[in-house]
């Protein structure tokens, strides 16, 4: 988590929403990285998990990556849950829950969901206050800075959750 951390860091460099995966094998070796650059380069999907996944295949050579962890600091949101259940990941570490856009249990629950061929097992929390704080700061700075901010978008009267990742 340490590591999905230093991505999500790495994420503000391009103005984007701090959110950072790594995928794991099981001797411990980091297959793949990932932090949020949608911002960076324009493109919906580019969340951390997804780009992570992508490089942990390419290392292997495999898109199945049926015996890796994948570790992320913020609950996945339903396409990158989805992006797990396709690269037949067994096992989910994530930080922050989403409560407005997670796919891990918190809106819903893709990881663990009975009618799909493959299920997740899910350890939340780890690090949360961490995790959760760098989202924090990053969305409170953006309001400090106004309407005219880069804020990729209000995060309206509820506050900064669902963090639009
Ligand atoms: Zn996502």
């Amino acid at each position: 988590m340490r590591l999905a951390l230093a991505e999500a860091r790495a994420a503000l460099e391009t103005q984007d929403v701090p959110i950072g995966a790594v995928v794991v094998a099981p001797d411990g070796t980091v297959l793949g990285r990932g932090r949020n650059r949608r911002e960076a380069d324009g493109d919906p999907t580019a969340h951390a998990e997804v780009l992570a996944l992508r490089e942990a295949a390419r290392a292997r050579g495999t898109w199945r990556l049926d015996d890796c962890t994948l570790v992320v600091t913020l609950e996945p949101c339903a396409m990158c849950a989805g992006a797990v259940v396709l690269a037949r990941v067994p096992r989910v570490v994530l930080g922050a829950w989403d409560d407005k856009a997670g796919a891990a249990g918190s809106v819903l629950d893709v990881l663990r969901e009975r009618r799909l061929n493959h299920w997740v097992e899910v350890t939340g929390g780890v690090l949360q206050e961490e995790c959760s704080r760098l989202l924090l700061d990053f969305f409170a700075g953006h309001r400090r800075g106004g309407r005219d901010s880069v804020a990729p978008a209000d995060p309206g009267p509820a506050g900064p959750a669902g963090f639009g990742a």
